[in-house]
């Protein structure tokens, strides 16, 4: 959980999937998120990893008031039957709050676990970030114990609320850096200071983005919460099914999804929505696996070229084999490109389908929703692309599975990407649609963020020097 990324830079994967039986998923209908965090992560858990009593205190912390919704991730219906699982009620308004609250408060137990031990029990966390990654990550980590946040974003390239939802929070754990550069600007000096294996261990570098397994982890709970709320209580002794479709990225949220399948959860489909940065889309259609340049589009957190966890699917499809798979990545990084044998295609397209959804339709999509609700359900553009998605896809469905109850898994909340609704809905619509409190009062509070240059130098002198003023 700490420690991220394997020492050989290879993903960590859970040893075993635990599993639970129908009418222990059926047992957990009507728990409030929490509890329900609590059954599916201690399955992962021993007592000597963690007491039932800490695994409790930890969720309850995470999944409690800061929520907007008392249901934290709540199901929404919309007119055409297709259900919305709303995953941004959250301090910052997207999904990866779910993932976040509970990494902080988990890093802050097992840090002070450490220091009862008697053991080193800080760790310093640098992250990049365009724009939505930095503010749950510093939502869920400010005010922890052991831990430091440095967290660079491109000065002027992140949207105005983006950049005052992290330089708004003022802890003094909390270090915002505003780099004069791009994001992949940023996103070098990162891995350059990973690569510094002196500062590396001097500082104790960690890592929270999602190669951290504990966000897959927490992540597997809501696929468990939102099939026990489109389904009729017994559907599960019964073998009913549901199907998820969501907008892909990085793969760690669709990735969850097919961690709670493995464990027992009775998923139809698994549907891979991508926007137009397709690599993940051509794989599964046709086997193509090749980085092309990233395309900006509306929806600014799926546009990246390789998706970190995807190599996880590919390790677990493969059946386990951690030769075959450093070979293939191996390729991969030398080729830019991925051939994957007719077999590990077709074990990969065993589990999932994918959509790709490009711009025009998410426009057509957001405005389609807001006009069939009278104006009161907003998408937002990544939400749209789950919806747009699943609709494609059950258009190609036959008719059984045109059946099962699909889920379209909403990450953001619309506000966050206000520009965009206005030009799917029309500004005149726009502008009537009421903007969150929380994101309206950003503006005029005070800030606290550091410029620097676009140099390695400079950020791990900063870094040095913020540590040791902290001590
Ligand atoms: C991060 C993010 C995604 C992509 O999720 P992955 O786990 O990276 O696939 C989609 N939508 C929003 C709003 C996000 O913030």
């Amino acid at each position: 959980m700490l420690q991220g990324l394997g020492t050989d830079r290879g993903l960590l994967v859970p040893q075993r999937i635990p599993t639970f039986e129908p009418d222990e998923l059926e047992s957990w209908r009507g728990l409030p998120f929490d509890k329900l965090a609590n059954k599916v992560i201690s399955k992962y858990l021993t007592d000597e990893d963690m007491s039932p009593d800490d695994l409790a205190r930890i969720t309850s912390a995470s999944y409690g008031n800061q929520w907007r919704s008392s249901a934290v991730t709540p199901v929404e219906t919309l007119p055409d039957g297709m259900h919305v699982l709303e995953l941004h009620h959250g301090p910052t308004y997207a999904f990866k709050d779910v993932a976040l609250q509970f990494l902080g408060n988990l890093f802050e137990h097992l840090l002070m676990k450490r220091h009862a031990e008697g053991l080193p029990h800080t760790i310093t966390v640098v992250g990049a970030t365009s724009g939505d990654t930095g503010s749950s990550a510093i939502s869920g980590l400010r005010g922890k114990r052991g831990v430091e946040v440095f967290m660079m974003y491109p000065e002027g390239r992140t949207s105005p609320t983006q950049e005052l939802q992290m330089i708004t929070v003022l802890d003094e754990n909390i270090h915002n850096i505003a780099l004069k550069g791009t994001f992949d600007d940023c996103q070098a000096v990162v891995k350059s200071l990973f690569a510094d294996s002196p500062f590396r261990q001097r500082v104790k570098l960690a890592a929270v983005n999602s190669i951290n397994w504990a966000r897959i982890l927490a992540q597997t709970v809501y696929y468990v919460h939102a099939y026990l709320h489109v389904t009729e209580p017994g559907a599960a002794m019964s073998g009913r099914k549901v199907s998820f479709s969501v907008p892909t990225g990085n793969f760690g949220d669709i990735l969850a999804g097919w961690y709670a399948k493995q464990m027992g959860l009775p998923v139809q489909q698994l549907i891979v929505a991508t926007n137009e940065n397709d690599i993940l889309h051509r794989f599964f259609q046709k086997g193509d696996y090749s980085q092309k340049g990233v395309k900006e589009t509306l929806s600014p957190s799926m546009d990246i070229q390789i998706s970190s966890n995807f190599e996880r699917y590919l390790f677990h499809a493969g059946g386990n084999d951690a030769h075959a798979l450093n070979a293939l990545m191996k390729r991969f990084e030398a080729d830019g490109a991925l051939s994957p044998s007719p077999e590990l295609l077709a074990a990969c397209r065993a589990e999932m389908d994918s959509e790709r959804v490009d711009d025009a339709e998410v426009l057509a999509t957001i405005a389609q929703v807001h006009e069939a609700t009278g104006g009161t359900y907003t998408l937002d553009p990544h939400s749209a692309i789950a919806v747009a998605g699943a609709r494609n896809y059950l258009r190609r469905a036959d008719a059984a599975e045109k059946e099962v109850p699909m889920v379209a898994l909403a990450c953001a909340h619309w506000a966050k990407f206000a520009a965009a609704v206005g030009r799917a809905v029309g500004e005149e619509s726009a502008a009537k649609l009421e903007l969150p409190e929380a994101l309206a009062n950003l503006r005029g509070k005070p800030t606290r963020v550091s410029p620097l240059p676009n140099d390695v130098a400079a950020v791990r002198e900063f870094i040095d020097k913020t540590l040791a003023s902290r001590k």
